[in-house]
């Protein structure tokens, strides 16, 4: 039987990792398997895709997966993001791995054909990582659900995390991270049935050369397109040791900071994503964080 995994993430969070771990740990459980990532504009906080096959016959479909037996969703927020849309042909019967502190309330009752399973993961990675980076927990929640076995997920973590460079003891960490998810949750028996009609991740059309560029019109991207929820972590400013010195104002890559009439530095939350390059470069340490509830 074929398993089509669909990861979504914010940039920074593992989405590509987590679809190679999956991958690793399935051809380590003697599966045939694929696994790739969306390539394109990336940055950190940006939706972003990943996908990953496995089957114990070899597979024969290709290219990107628009029908998902499983979708797995790093941040709660992705879901009323509409160009991310992580349940969009998600199949009946299929699993919703999402990470969130609401539990199956995440998905708002978008969809009662298929089994959401919450896991709250980025708590669990700043226990055991220090940063929220999911990889190892979201492969292991997906590879829980889906019945690979402990010892082949932890061989693929381990596998995975020492090819991209990791250090001793954060592959350590991470071992530790992904046993604690994959001890949380229970395996379960999918019987999907794909829906009628097919979903497109990004559908352009034809513009015919000599008629100039295509008007921007698709949702999300405009104007309106705010950024603010793709933040895990909110910064804020302490007026009594902020000294106006602007340097946050300068290095803001999201031009998230504006001079109120005051005189003083502001955080637009709408825009802001997150990134905390502001609370890295403010020489008084005048920028605290604190953790994003979640949906706003
Ligand atoms: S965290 Fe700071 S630097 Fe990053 S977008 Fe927000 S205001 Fe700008
Ligand atoms: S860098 Fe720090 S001190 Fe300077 S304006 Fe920003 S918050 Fe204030």
């Amino acid at each position: 039987m074929i398993v089509r995994v669909r990861f979504h993430g914010r940039g920074g969070q593992g989405a590509k990792t987590a679809s190679r771990i999956l991958g690793t740990a399935a051809f380590n459980a003697g599966h045939f398997i694929q696994d790739f990532p969306v390539y394109g504009a990336e940055r950190r906080g940006a939706p972003v895709a990943s996908f990953t096959r496995f089957s114990d016959e070899e597979i024969t479909e290709r290219g990107f997966i628009f029908s998902p037996d499983v979708v797995a969703v790093m941040d709660d927020s992705l879901i009323v993001d509409p160009l991310a849309n992580p349940l969009a042909g998600l199949r009946k019967g299929g699993c919703a791995v999402i990470n969130t502190t609401k539990g199956a309330d995440a998905v708002g009752g978008a969809r009662k054909d298929v089994v959401v399973v919450p896991v709250a993961l980025t708590e669990q990675a700043l226990k055991f990582l220090g940063k929220p980076v999911l990889s190892a927990g979201i492969a292991a929640a997906v590879a829980r659900v889906s019945g690979i076995k402990e010892e082949s997920l932890l061989a693929g973590v381990d596998e995975e995390l020492r090819e991209v460079g990791l250090s001793e003891d954060m592959v350590k960490r991470n071992l530790e991270f992904a046993k604690s998810i994959y001890g949380e949750l229970a395996p379960l028996k999918l019987k999907t049935e794909e829906l009628p009609g097919k979903e497109e991740l990004v559908p352009l059309a034809l513009v015919v050369s000599g008629e100039g560029t295509e008007d921007v019109t698709r949702t999300g991207n405009s104007t309106v397109r705010h950024t603010g929820n793709w933040r895990t972590f909110r910064p804020a400013i302490d007026y009594e040791k902020c000294t106006d010195c602007m340097i946050c104002y300068a290095y803001c890559p999201e031009s998230a900071m504006s001079v109120g009439s005051d005189g003083r530095v502001k955080i637009d939350y709408d825009n802001c994503k997150g990134c905390m390059i502001c609370l890295t470069e403010c020489p008084l340490r005048a920028i605290s964080q604190t953790r994003e509830g979640g949906l706003q």
